[in-house]
């Protein structure tokens, strides 16, 4: 198949890890930030591929995972409001909040859709005058954009029953919380792709200088990580720490300032809270005062609901990188991806939906066939 066999060349793939190999001369910790990378590394094996003292944790850069407990359980008050038609993308459906899902708040009557693009709420909002529309606004700054589009068009509309639950959280900040912290393990980052696409990668300069880590941005085939992993043990190697970018083929250093212009049009950076990790200031966005007629959670008085985590859920360990799925008591037992404990179980980028789905709670390795 053209364009992806390039990227999944078996004998370029054992060149990067000799590589790897030949250049490694003590134990290194990298954490790959998106679900995605997560994903493919557990997929193709790659983390069973890399020498024994390279190990790759993996990061917070699932946004279905990381939205809040408070924002699911916010999303259900709204939801069973006779009165709304709730609309959200279909993964965020089966995200336990403490109430359940939002799938079975559907089996039993709300009006909770699925939708494919942000934009159909404007449809159903002009098809309902007498219904208000609500769409569930998540993601990191890649999904912003057409949020953003989505808020700035009903606003010029005039379309006063459509708002948007608004969760959006932001990389950098997340980055630089996992590095603060004291049980920090990280010493290198493959960087996220997608987000910088639209934002550019001038924000990870100055992290990469304060705390003396390399990060290298990275794509999401098996030879794009690999080649992260090389430049990011390279820099490791010859103790450099600078932003690197693997991903050239789709971003640069700036991004997509029209991408960018659009999200700060209408929304401005606040404290946001994570799920298992807790709030990080100034790593999220809300609407900007001016777009307040479109905050379902003003319009709905759902502002103070809050909620606790159930204890038995490490996914706030697993997406800081200081333990992985296996870890978890419940994992494979009595949490799966029928029933799903925590969010990094339900999310198809999630890492413990990874685990799960590519036999790592069958028998060590047994998937891969990997020795490692
Ligand atoms: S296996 Fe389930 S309970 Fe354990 S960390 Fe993952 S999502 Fe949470």
């Amino acid at each position: 198949m053209k364009f992806l066999d390039e990227y999944r060349d078996q004998a370029l793939a054992r060149r990067l890890v000799a590589e790897i190999t030949r250049l490694q001369t003590r134990p290194w910790v990298i954490m790959e930030v998106c679900g995605g990378q997560t994903h493919s590394i557990v997929k193709h094996g790659i983390d069973y591929m890399l020498p024994e003292g390279i190990e790759l944790v993996h990061g917070p850069g699932c946004p279905v995972c990381v939205t809040s407990l408070e924002m699911i359980d916010k999303a259900h008050a709204i939801a069973q409001r006779p009165e709304v038609i709730f609309c959200s993308f279909g993964d965020m459906l089966r995200v336990p909040g403490s109430r359940g899902d939002l799938f079975t708040l559907r089996s039993e009557g709300a009006d909770v859709r699925v939708v494919y693009t942000p934009l159909d709420c404007l449809k159903l909002a002009r098809q309902n005058p007498g219904r208000e529309v609500v769409f569930f606004a998540i993601g990191f700054e890649t999904t912003a954009p057409a949020n953003a589009m989505l808020v700035a068009r009903a606003h010029a509309e005039g379309l006063t029953n459509l708002s948007v639950l608004v969760s959006h959280v932001m990389v950098p900040p997340a980055i630089a919380n996992i590095l603060q912290s004291p049980m920090n393990r990280v010493q290198g980052f493959l960087g996220p792709g997608h987000v910088c696409a639209i934002m550019g990668y001038r924000e990870y300069e100055p992290i990469a200088a304060r705390f003396k880590v390399p990060i290298v941005i990275t794509g999401f085939e098996p030879l794009d990580i690999l080649q992260g992993t090389l430049m990011t043990v390279r820099q490791l190697e010859s103790g450099r720490y600078t932003v690197e970018n693997q991903y050239a083929r789709i971003l640069d250093r700036n991004g997509n300032p029209s991408a960018r212009s659009v999200v700060f049009a209408v929304f401005e950076v606040g404290d946001k809270k994570w799920r298992g990790v807790g709030s990080i200031p100034k790593s999220g966005y809300k609407l900007r005062w001016e777009y307040r007629a479109h905050d379902a959670e003003r319009k709905f008085s759902v502002a103070d609901v809050d909620t606790q985590e159930p204890a038995a859920c490490i996914s706030g360990q697993i997406l800081k990188g200081i333990k992985k799925p296996h870890d978890c008591p419940a994992f494979g037992t009595v949490c799966t991806p029928l029933h799903p404990l925590g969010a990094t179980m339900v999310s198809a980028e999630g890492a413990c939906a990874a685990y799960y789905a590519y036999g790592r709670h069958l028998a060590p390795h047994a998937a891969t066939g990997a020795t490692k």
